[in-house]
């Protein structure tokens, strides 16, 4: 594909995957419609950067669906002001949607490999708001917290306690929660202290490999 025909296959899932499910939120459709997919996906599937559906990447991992990620970003409710974890780096794209709708970004990765190609992607493309570390994201990020928005962009049976811990109260932690095969996006707002869950979508992540 040339850079016509990307375009045109943006437009079309913005259209088709996002707008007719719902995705409403102006800004993260600026975004989805900013960062270029076809730059963090494999050469191999490069065709179908914005096909509906989750393609592989290195290290037997994937970029998800667009809907997907436009919907977990739309449950964020980002205003630009907010610092945000991501724990799940994979390609870098959903780091780059969020960098273009918060002030910071903080992502954790557990494949090294996996870490430097999307920080050399995120820093071609001239993200500067966006700082990757390699290690169990099941333990947050100590050190940069408390975090205005967390993001967990692999499956858990539970979210793991660190990560509610290091939310700010009023913040919003979006998380797929469930079984090895099919899981529940859960959007879970600190309030109080106390966790408010809600049910976002069916989804299928591959799984949160850590020690909580
Ligand atoms: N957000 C990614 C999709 C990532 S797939 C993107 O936009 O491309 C989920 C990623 O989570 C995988 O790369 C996997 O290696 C990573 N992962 C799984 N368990 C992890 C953990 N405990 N800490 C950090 N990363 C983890």
């Amino acid at each position: 594909m040339d850079q016509a025909e990307f375009q045109t296959a943006k437009q079309q899932m913005l259209r088709k995957q996002l707008r007719r499910r719902g995705i409403h939120d102006p800004k993260v459709l600026a975004a989805m419609n900013k960062v270029p997919r076809e730059r963090f996906v494999s050469r191999q599937t490069h065709n179908e950067a914005y096909a509906d559906r989750a393609l592989a990447i290195d290290c037997g991992q994937t970029i998800s669906q667009p809907y997907i990620v436009a919907l977990m970003t739309q449950a964020l409710e980002l205003s630009g002001k907010e610092i945000v974890l991501e724990v799940g780096t994979g390609s870098g794209y959903q780091a780059a949607i969020l960098a273009e709708l918060a002030r910071e970004v903080f992502t954790i990765e557990r494949y090294a490999k996996l870490s430097k190609q999307a920080a050399a992607t995120l820093s071609a493309l001239g993200y500067r708001n966006v700082t990757l570390m390699v290690g169990d994201g099941t333990l947050g990020w100590a050190d940069r917290s408390p975090f205005d928005r967390i993001i967990v962009t692999a499956a858990a049976a539970e979210y793991p306690p660190a990560l509610f811990k290091q939310l700010d109260e009023g913040g919003i932690l979006v998380i797929p929660l469930g079984g090895r095969d099919y899981q529940t996006l859960q959007a879970i707002r600190k309030a109080a202290g106390r966790p408010r869950t809600v049910s976002l979508s069916a989804c299928r992540f591959v799984p949160l490999v850590g020690n909580c």
